[in-house]
């Protein structure tokens, strides 16, 4: 069999054994009717039309079901993408995405009013207020910045206001952009504790292989865990506008799933969608682990806030001992060393096969870990390369998240 088929079929066997466990999903449904705090995100293809217009019919919608939920004592921040897109129509530009970077900022600062008032006009017709809330990476990467836009993000649920978040792109570049607001949908969710991330897109979830091209790829109702069936799944699919695709999505799940917080993915425009979802209908792709969340809020703003830097490959004994025993990860478990980091900076951590396992920050710099990879503490203290015992780690089990 190629691999293809095998993962198509591997996949396909999780669709079985998901469906199978009715238990498992009637849990699941519960856990979503409880939530209590949802973030809600919309992607630029859902919020705008093919002209790349903004879609103020949809917006409207959306305040309606938005407002449903809150008279049901739910809280919800919105991220909302489309402030490029409805910046180059207010400014008359075409809409095919400008390449250039000082263009591209414009087009979001003038977008970013207009998305702005469509969503305070909409909302104010359902007797709600909406907040302007811009954030980068650096926002949540420095933990001054986070714990501060923490408070304002919970202050604006507790009175009630709507916050409408978005990537500041007037001001990131590259090394402080989230670049794709699935993510920042995912980090919003950790930062505020929400209970349940809703990713309204073109496609109405994740399927067994591009449903476009494929007459039998099936949608996939409820992943519990990753496999590399499922991360192949996403790899084929994809939505065609804005910055994500079903890779970011997939990268979102991930964070979500070790925060203990469960992600939908479901078409946006189907009528009434976000009330359905919310309510514990089993619509689209449901992320959610059936553990507890293996992580605390702290660890997982130590692992997930920064953005990735470099990786290392680890062998299967070290694989085992950070998923089974909650290990720090050493240096004889590692057998590769890629990209260019220093020390503090976060790194990715994957099988020999490039599956990602977790995600933690380095005790060393890249060219330091290159000397100590594959070598027993023993050795290492002889070599004489690393001066205390404590430091031998590469990445302390407290700095790690494993997913
Ligand atoms: N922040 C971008 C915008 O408002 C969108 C990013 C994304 O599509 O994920 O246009």
């Amino acid at each position: 069999m190629s691999r293809e088929k095998e993962n198509k079929a591997q996949a396909e066997q999780s669709v079985q054994q998901a469906q199978g466990d009715q238990q498992a999903q009637g849990e699941l449904a519960q856990n979503v009717q409880q939530a209590q705090r949802i973030v809600v995100k919309i992607g630029t293809s859902t919020l705008t039309d093919e002209a790349g217009r903004v879609n103020a019919a949809y917006i409207e919608s959306l305040a309606s079901q938005v407002a449903q939920l809150c008279k049901q004592g739910t809280e919800v921040a919105i991220v909302s993408s489309g402030a490029i897109t409805a910046g180059l129509e207010a400014l008359n530009l075409p809409p095919a995405r400008p390449d250039d970077i000082p263009t591209l900022q414009a087009a979001a600062a003038v977008g970013q009013v207009e998305l702005a008032k469509h969503y305070a006009h909409a909302f104010e017709a359902q007797k709600l207020k909406t907040a302007q809330v811009l954030l980068t990476r650096n926002d949540i990467a420095n933990r001054e910045a986070y714990l501060h836009a923490r408070d304002t993000l919970s202050r604006l649920l507790e009175l009630g206001v709507v916050a409408i978040i978005n990537e500041n792109d007037t001001v990131a570049v590259e090394e402080i952009r989230f670049g794709d607001n699935d993510t920042l949908a995912a980090q919003v969710a950790i930062l505020i504790g929400a209970d349940l991330v809703i990713l309204l897109s073109d496609i109405d979830g994740l399927y067994t292989a591009d449903p476009r091209t494929e007459k039998d790829a099936e949608l996939i109702e409820h992943i519990a865990s990753f496999t590399e069936e499922i991360v192949a799944a996403a790899g084929s699919a994809g939505s065609h506008k804005g910055s994500g695709g079903m890779v970011t999505k997939l990268e979102a799940a991930r964070q979500l799933m070790a925060a203990g917080i469960p992600m939908v993915i479901c078409e946006g425009r189907l009528e009434g969608v976000v009330a359905e979802v919310a309510s514990g209908a089993l619509v689209g792709t449901r992320f959610a682990s059936e553990q507890p969340a293996q992580a605390k809020a702290r660890k997982l703003w130590n692992a997930l806030s920064g953005s990735v830097k470099g990786s290392v490959i680890v062998d299967e004994g070290a694989t085992c001992a950070l998923r089974e025993q909650g290990s720090s990860l050493l240096p004889v478990g590692v057998t590769k060393v890629d990209g260019t980091f220093s020390q503090g900076d976060v790194l990715d951590i994957r099988s020999a096969s490039g599956f990602l396992i977790g995600r933690g920050i380095s005790q060393h710099d890249a060219a330091t870990l290159e000397q100590m990879a594959g070598h027993t503490s023993e050795e290492l203290s002889n070599l004489a390369l690393i001066g205390d015992a404590e430091r031998c780690e590469v990445i302390h089990r407290d700095e790690m998240v494993i997913f």
